[in-house]
């Protein structure tokens, strides 16, 4: 990995693996295909405020700003619509006279568009390189392999593959191809039953963690009734019979923002915090959602502290960007975050103000920057399986 730009003391090194800072530096050698043509204006030029509204102001109807959830303020504040990533991308199916998509989110959220909008909209991602981890840990090839694993073991027909939105287009695809569907953690639960009258066996993608909170908490099944699959192991590290023996297959995936919070930090905040209720993501562990007094979407956090009494005390174990907002739309509770480190998702965070007044700009200029495509076949596919989950009961 080759660093640039860092801007050490004189004399100091930077280590040939030192780690960038969150939103400064780039890293060219990791970073292909992300260059922004043309002028990125410096975060600290006072006038990215006036140079987005002009920008929005100048493109009119035809530009439509989608911002997640987890998205920096001071890009929400630009956003048309705000939500998780399914509602963004039905709100982006909805609008079929924008003939500009700009999604302030992550690589696949901007794919979910592309699938749902028509091909005469341009889905616009403002830096390529905010990708998702999680999303990232489930490849085509692997699933694929996957899958051949399973028919040696003679499962295959058994099974029915349940996708996280934050998967890829190409497992998308794959999911539909194989008569899946796609789920949000609003509606795994369903998905998981819907997929149980289908047949025998889920292989749920590509959060284990998801899978594993909805398989045992919300259905009732046992930790001994789901099996992990690893991709990075011969056979995904499971024997035949253990795979027959399974009722849930679950994906070797997580999320790396909500994948650190732990059952310490939970008993950590209740000592701290007489009578705090905790509540966290279903993309969390097992042993944190069991700790915890309420699990849910991000749309359920948010309706859950909305309706919260004034006076009650909230630790919340979601995404950074989403607590602290929280926290300010209700200065009459307590809102904390509930780990003691920072946790950002870095890739939602590449999305800045000059990434989004340098796409806005450039879309003014008549560039499209930073278009995402889905290749026809994959989308065909994707879209059955997103499909399904409309019609999910
Ligand atoms: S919060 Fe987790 S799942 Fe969401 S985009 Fe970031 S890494 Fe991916």
């Amino acid at each position: 990995m080759t660093t640039v730009d860092l801007d050490l003391p004189a004399g100091v090194e930077p280590t040939p693996l030192a780690l960038l800072l969150l939103g400064r530096q780039r890293d060219p050698d990791s970073e292909r295909g992300v260059d922004c043509p043309g002028d990125l204006p410096p975060a600290s030029d006072p006038t990215l405020v006036a140079r987005a509204r002009a920008a929005k102001a100048a493109l009119g109807d035809r530009l439509f700003v989608l911002g997640h959830h987890y998205q920096r303020d001071e890009v929400i504040e630009f956003a048309d619509v705000t939500g998780d990533s399914f509602k963004l991308a039905q709100q982006a199916a909805a609008r079929p006279d924008a003939e500009f998509i700009v999604f302030c989110g992550v690589h696949f959220m901007a794919e979910s568009a592309d699938i749902l909008t028509g091909p005469e909209q341009a889905v616009i991602l403002p830096d390529l390189g905010a990708g998702c981890s999680m999303a990232d840990m489930a490849t085509f090839d692997q699933v694929e392999e996957c899958w051949a694993v399973l028919s040696d073991a003679g499962v295959a027909d058994a099974t029915v593959p349940v996708s996280y939105m934050n998967s890829s287009a190409a497992i998308k695809g794959f999911t539909g191809r194989h008569g899946g569907t796609i789920c949000t953690s609003s509606n795994a639960k369903r998905a998981m039953e819907w997929a149980f009258g289908k047949g025998e066996k889920v292989l749920f993608l590509p959060d284990q963690h998801l899978g594993r909170n909805t398989a045992v908490r919300e259905l009732g099944l046992t930790l001994d009734d789901c099996v992990v699959y690893n991709p990075h192991r011969p056979k995904g590290g499971l024997t035949p019979e253990q795979l027959q023996a399974a009722t849930v297959i679950l994906w070797k995936g997580h999320c790396s923002v909500h994948g650190r919070f732990t059952a310490e930090s939970v008993a950590d905040v209740r000592a701290r915090i007489p009578g705090v209720n905790v509540l966290v993501h279903p993309e969390c562990t097992y042993e944190v959602a069991m700790a915890a007094d309420l699990v849910g979407s991000t749309d359920f956090i948010i309706r859950t502290l909305d309706a919260a009494p004034a006076g009650s005390s909230w630790a919340i174990g979601t995404e950074l960007n989403l607590v602290k907002r929280l926290a300010k739309l209700h200065p009459d509770k307590t809102v904390v975050f509930l780990e003691k480190t920072v946790c950002f998702c870095a890739t939602m965070n590449r999305i800045d103000l000059p990434h989004l007044v340098w796409s806005l700009e450039q879309l003014v200029a008549g560039n499209v920057p930073n278009r995402i495509t889905v290749e026809p076949e994959t989308a065909r596919y994707a879209r059955q399986a997103l499909d399904q989950m409309l019609a999910l009961p």
